[in-house]
């Protein structure tokens, strides 16, 4: 992995993360507006990345679709798949052995635990899952884990690893062991103050799952280092997240960026816009003729 990405003068790093999983979406494309804002007014660098660790979900077309709709609303990158750069790839499909790495580095220092839990045994044992819970869609609504696996001390919880298993993930779900009742705290650039109790909030969250995958929140702060992003914007469903991965940068010894997540755009009846939400995909306002400009400041839902 080239840690000698480019930097501009002012040293600010931003990105631009899209999941390929469906067509981009106003609300997605408000937070990216808002990135690509941020990055070019402190006259920093803009680095595209390509979040399509979802095999299932993820598209080819979806992916150039999410690249030719950004740039259809002005905006564009300094680094990503379409451009190069010195910190590529910008595809995580494509960074599985930095994954690896981390993951080395988070069992070496004990902080990691193998957890052999089936999605059916977590849904019978978390009281109160939110409706699409558990389903292992949104990152920020991963229930509290129960601790049915979780080793008594840190470190621990190597019982069913045997040497020659101990240097790859290999079949198994992996959690990262959260220091109960530790307050994560951050100063937040749009929302100012936030704090979350582990344990409480969010409990052993997965780093690895049993397909080979690794978590959302391990590829994030692993590329977030190693592109050396200095300030990460994002929508405010993944306030939660944010603080999971303080925690993985802290066993990881990687520098915490910047956090400024922007509030989520929402329906008429105050519910967020997501995927599902075809009619609001940047495609289709595109295709009813709507502008670049129009798109990003139409106020829902009359001028939809
Ligand atoms: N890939 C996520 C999305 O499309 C963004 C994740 C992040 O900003 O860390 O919503």
């Amino acid at each position: 992995m080239n840690l000698h990405s480019s930097t501009s003068g002012s040293g600010y790093r931003g990105r631009l993360a899209p999941s390929p999983t469906g067509y981009l979406h106003i609300g997605h494309a408000r937070t990216f507006a808002t990135a690509w804002r941020r990055a070019r007014d402190a006259g920093g660098v803009l680095v595209m990345r390509m979040e399509d660790l979802d095999r299932d979900r993820s598209r080819a077309e979806y992916a150039e679709a999410a690249l030719a709709d950004l740039r259809w609303m002005g905006m564009d990158w300094d680094e990503g798949p379409d451009v190069g750069g010195a910190s590529g790839p910008y595809a995580q499909s494509e960074r599985g052995d930095l994954y690896l790495e981390v993951w080395k580095k988070l069992r070496e220092g004990g902080f990691i635990y193998p957890c052999r839990c089936s999605r059916k045994d977590l849904a019978a044992a978390v009281s109160a899952p939110h409706e699409g819970a558990g389903r292992g869609q949104d990152p920020d609504d991963e229930p509290v884990y129960p601790g049915t696996c979780r080793p008594l001390r840190k470190g621990e919880g190597e019982f069913e690893i045997s040497s020659d298993t101990g240097e790859e993930p290999r079949g198994m779900n992996w959690r990262f062991r959260v220091p109960d009742g530790d307050v994560v705290e951050f100063d937040d650039g749009n929302l100012g103050q936030q704090r979350f109790v582990a344990g409480v909030d969010f409990g052993d969250f997965l780093v690895w799952r049993r397909d080979g995958v690794p978590s959302y929140q391990l590829a994030c702060v692993a590329d977030d280092a190693t592109m050396r992003i200095t300030e990460v914007v994002r929508g405010a469903d993944l306030l939660k997240s944010t603080a999971r991965q303080k925690l993985l940068n802290r066993a990881l010894g990687f520098t915490d960026p910047k956090w400024f997540h922007c509030e989520l755009s929402t329906d008429e009846q105050g519910r967020r816009l997501a995927k599902r939400h075809d009619a609001l995909s940047i495609r289709e306002l595109r295709r009813r003729g709507m502008s670049a400009a129009a798109v990003l400041s139409a106020e829902w839902p009359s001028a939809l």
